[in-house]
């Protein structure tokens, strides 16, 4: 124990932890608890045992007797505070608590040091006359985001933060704000703090950021029925971190262009009409087609939303042509995951990431796509864990790995095969775990040597021994953890490639403990939800058996009604189904396939062909243009719900404003529709329908709201004294062992006939999500106001293109356009270029090609060819 002013407390961590245990008053302007000590501001000195020193470096033992508020610490903290004074003219918090300490500032006078000020980026401003030189901004850009944007510079009173000669806009800065959070005087502050500033924030909200799968924690300030600032909360997801998506792109909530009324196409506009009429109208509709009607669910939508969407459907309405946006990013994960594993979903969590030695990324650009875990990664690296990056782009990643596998697109089942020859040829196995949890073994290992990286080189176009590199560095760690992302899966072997993942995880023993594992990198917001929720034509809500007679049972008798006969549809075969005079009616719920999936203008023409398309959205999208029946929902800061994470947590989403206009809760429109077509449904609250859920899905059975309430369960949660479970497969896999699977390599049809060809992959950029209907109605559009084709100098000397150009990339199925980016982060003959601009049309070039068993479209892989547009 220790003495604080008199008050016992326990001797953990440092004395400034252990005088806010027992609240203490000690100033402290450069402590972060994410940051550890600093030792900079000198504010938090203490007495201790009569010394004078201060508390965030001085670690709290056994009998000390300390003193916080002695004349003494009273007069030197004032020095301290006269002292800040002279050099800056702090705001914020800081010139609060240097006022409470008694400092005039005229005691020294003014001393002259370099500040710049600087307002050339679309959030963040800068007025470094206010700065104390505390460095938390230095330390939270460094030691969480891992970007070394600022530098302290000088000495003495010289000493000041800089970010080199260029305009902070043009800086390295990824926008994540995290400096504008911890600045205590307002040197950095981002715009929307100064608006809070304004304001009289009403209340805060925490909710879930309706983004990527990483799933960070939010708290919304609320002022004037609107969203004015976003600050990270303290969660095991993002520990308070945000990207630049998740705290500023939330403008187009009150953005002019919003849905507000139902929309029902006469005369061949979408006109304003009542919900009434809408309602009616729709009803009326799906039920004269019968059964010829199809959903897309929303992986943007909450839990809830995505299992009323299957339940209208399927018991409502008879069909069990149901999909979701994890048909066209990572459900092969799910398809390879479960043969291979027995579930399809990420085996670890995100804690995991701290305990690793060594990460193998597989197509996955994490830094841009799943800021906030990428950032986690680059930390963990940098703290001297070993990294292997298999990826056709020289990504952030890449440039920090021990090796960069960049293999030729399309090249995954040979590289992965190789890999796991080398690690069976070598002996680097887990003998113990491949002789007691898996199956196949001795099999597969006559298979895979046939496979060695010398065999192979050819198909990928990595050297022999680089990949042996990577893979004695894989086989050696101890605590090897993979993540994947769509480089892996959208492709025409990508549930296969995703098996090849679990061999090397199984060959190694590194699945079911801490800091390993399969971690698909769950794309959009609730991709993983929407999946487990039953938005797919062959599962049931908790991936329940719709064959299985104790399961149609269950369902029958909770739903009240019979499950359709016949099986369900993919999207693709639903589209083709259109065209075959199958699928005459749709119900698209918050999806903009027109811009996001490949092949688009065949799926504009599918959609336009329909009797019935009926679309919920929050925006006029692509899509919804298309659309008989509009009808405005709710974005996610308008209502109550759950998301689920690419780790399987499931986590509460808050309402904090009211919907605009007559626009409403998701699945209060779902409800109502449910109603309209003779499928009434009793829910109140989106609580009950989590309550119905957990009736239906063993996974869910101990999920409930009141459970959610702090940092969310991840699945399985089997009953109510359940505390989840963050790591899969411990003890057993579902179907007792794993399977070790061969998998010969087939070339893909995009390939076909190719040779002269360049290969385009797509994908996001940091500042954009998906179609971009959000984020390109916020300041992010200032970022990147456009979408970018990288290409390598070398294809664009050849063929005439200079940095800038706007290109025109033709394929097979159609042309785009895109603004030249010269990069060295693609090889020659690839290129790369991100789909969040509708002008730019990019996927109307991406291919129809789909994975061989998932039905995922092949977005990473389509022969191309390109010229400079006139
Ligand atoms: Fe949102 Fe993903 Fe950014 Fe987190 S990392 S703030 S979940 S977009």
């Amino acid at each position: 124990m220790i003495e604080i002013d008199g008050r016992a407390t326990s001797a953990d961590g440092s004395l400034l932890d252990a005088c806010r245990l027992v609240g203490a008053d000690v100033p402290a302007f450069c402590h972060d608890q994410r940051l550890g000590p600093g030792a900079h501001c000198r504010a938090c000195l203490v007495e201790l045992d009569g010394r004078v020193v201060p508390a965030c470096t001085t670690r709290a033992r056994d009998g000390q007797q300390v003193k916080t508020g002695t004349e003494r610490l009273e007069a030197y903290r004032r020095d301290l505070a006269e002292l800040m004074l002279a050099e800056a003219s702090p705001q914020g918090r800081v010139k609060e608590t240097l006022a409470a300490l008694g400092a005039v500032g005229d005691r020294y006078g003014k001393l002259e040091r370099p500040h710049r000020r600087d307002a050339s980026h679309p959030y963040l401003r800068l007025d470094m006359q206010r700065c104390i030189t505390c460095r938390l901004c230095e330390r939270a850009c460094a030691d969480v985001q891992g970007q070394f944007v600022f530098a302290t510079l000088g000495r003495g009173a010289k000493t000041h933060i800089d970010w080199g000669q260029q305009p902070f806009a043009s800086s390295d800065c990824v926008s994540c704000g995290a400096c504008a959070a911890v600045c205590p005087t307002a040197a950095i502050s981002d715009v929307d703090r100064m608006r809070a500033e304004t304001q009289i924030e009403e209340h805060v909200v925490q909710s879930t950021c309706s983004y990527c799968g990483v799933g960070c924690q939010l708290e919304l300030h609320v002022a004037a029925d609107d969203v004015v600032r976003i600050e990270g909360a303290d969660s095991p997801v993002n520990h308070r971190q945000l990207c630049v998506k998740g705290r500023y792109a939330h403008g187009f909530a009150r953005h002019p262009d919003r849905l507000t009324t139902p929309l029902l196409r006469k005369d061949g506009a979408l006109t304003p009409v009542s919900w009434q009429e809408a309602l009616a109208f729709v009803a009326r509709e799906l039920l004269r087609l019968g059964g010829r009607v199809a959903a897309l669910s929303s992986s943007r939508c909450t839990n809830e939303e995505n299992y009323l969407v299957q339940k209208w459907f399927r018991a409502g309405l008879g069909s069990h042509d149901v999909d979701c946006c994890a048909r066209v990013c990572h459900a092969p994960s799910a398809a390879g995951m479960r043969r291979s594993l027995g579930t399809g979903a990420a085996t670890n969590s995100l804690a995991d990431i701290e305990r690793a030695d060594l990460f193998l990324v597989c197509g996955s650009n994490t830094t841009v796509s799943h800021p906030v875990t990428g950032a986690r990664i680059k930390q963990a690296v940098l703290a001297g864990a070993k990294l292997v990056v298999v990826d056709p782009r020289r990504t952030e990643l890449a440039q920090l790995a021990d090796v960069h596998l960049q293999l030729r697109p399309g090249s995954n089942v040979p590289l992965f095969n190789a890999l796991a020859a080398v690690l069976v040829e070598e002996d680097l196995l887990d003998r113990r775990f491949l002789a007691e949890r898996t199956e196949g073994f001795e099999d597969y290992a006559k298979f895979i040597v046939t496979k060695r990286p010398e065999l192979t080189e050819v198909l990928s176009g990595i050297p022999a021994e680089l990949v042996r590199k990577a893979a004695r560095l894989y086989g050696k760690a101890l605590r090897p953890m993979q993540v994947h992302g769509l480089g892996m899966t959208e492709h025409y072997q990508g549930s296969e490639g995703v098996m090849l993942l679990c061999n090397l995880a199984l060959l190694v023993g590194a699945i079911g403990r801490e800091g390993v594992g399969v971690n698909p990198l769950r794309g959009q917001n609730n991709v993983q939800g929407a999946a487990d929720m039953g938005c797919q034509p062959d599962l049931l809500t908790g991936y329940s058996d719709p064959n299985d007679p104790a399961v149609i049972e269950r369902f029958t008798r909770v739903w009240g009604r019979p499950l359709p006969a016949q099986p369900g549809r993919t999207l693709p075969k639903i589209y083709q189904s259109i065209r075959d005079g199958g699928v005459a009616g749709m119900f698209i719920l918050g999806e903009d396939v027109v811009q996001t999936d490949p092949d688009a203008n065949r799926v504009r023409a599918d959609l336009a062909s329909l009797e019935l398309l009926v679309v919920q959205e929050i925006f006029l999208s692509e899509t919804a243009k298309l659309a008989h029946v509009v009808l405005p929902g709710a974005s996610f800061l308008e209502k109550d719900g759950t998301f689920t994470n690419g780790e399987r947590r499931i986590q509460r989403v808050r309402k904090a404003l009211e919907p605009p206009g007559q626009a409403r809760a998701d699945w209060q429109i779902l409800c109502e529709l449910m109603a309209a077509t003779g499928y009434p449904q009793t829910f109140q609250h989106p609580s009950q329908i989590m309550d119905e859920i957990a009736s239906l899905a063993p996974q869910f059975a101990g999920v409930s709201y009141a459970r959610l309430e702090h940092e969310g369960l991840q699945w399985p949660v089997p009953n109510l004294e359940h505390p989840g479970t963050p790591i899969l497969h411990r003890d057993a896999f579902p179907q007792g062992r794993a399977k070790l699977m061969r998998v010969e390599y087939v070339p893909s049809p995009s390939l076909g006939g190719s040779a002269s060809k360049l290969l385009l992959v797509t994908g996001r950029a940091l500042e954009h999500y998906n179609s971009g209907s959000m984020t390109r109605r916020s300041k992010n559009r200032e970022l990147l106001p456009e979408d970018r084709l990288q290409l390598h100098a070398e294809d664009a000397a050849r063929h005439g293109i200079r940095d800038g150009d706007r290109v025109l990339v033709s394929s097979a199925f159609g042309q785009a356009l895109g603004i030249a980016d010269l990069s060295d982060e693609v090889a020659p003959g690839t290129l790369f270029m991100t789909f969040h601009f509708p002008e730019s049309g990019a996927n109307n070039v991406t291919s129809n090609v789909v994975d061989r068993l998932a039905d995922c479209p092949e977005y990473k892989l389509t022969a191309v060819e390109i010229r400079r547009a006139d």
